[in-house]
């Protein structure tokens, strides 16, 4: 039996929250949390960890050199380095407006990158 404390980040109050996992990784028990959303959270988080990744990509021809750009929704952790990566290597032509898609379906995840600003 092992024991993981996370804080609950699916809104501001932040509620400590405990995770009781066998020794199959499976999740046990959960306390601390003050609602159902803190339970999905950390359920998640120690089975399938998700991060929204954010970040830039170039721009060519635009006002500035790069566009700031976020997945369309949470990437498993574990391919948020070869996500940036693979943002890293394009580079997209003005003009971009906000919500462009700027790669599509990366790494055959189904989410797609988008602008979150124009460029
Ligand atoms: S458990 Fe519920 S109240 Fe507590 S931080 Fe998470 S979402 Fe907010």
């Amino acid at each position: 039996m092992a024991k993981k404390d996370l804080v609950c980040v699916s809104c501001p109050i932040g509620c400590a929250i405990t995770v009781e996992l066998n020794d199959a990784g499976e999740v046990v028990s959960v306390t601390g949390n003050t609602c159902k959303r803190g339970e999905s959270y950390a359920r998640q988080e120690c089975t399938h960890p998700e991060r929204m990744l954010c970040t830039t990509v170039k721009v060519e021809g635009g006002r500035l050199p790069v566009v700031p750009v976020k997945s369309a929704s949470p990437v498993p952790k574990e391919l948020l380095f070869a996500c940036m990566q693979e943002i890293n290597q394009i580079t997209v032509q003005a003009p971009v407006k906000i919500g462009d898609v700027v790669l599509k379906n990366i790494l055959n995840t189904g989410i797609d990158i988008v602008a979150t600003n124009e460029a």
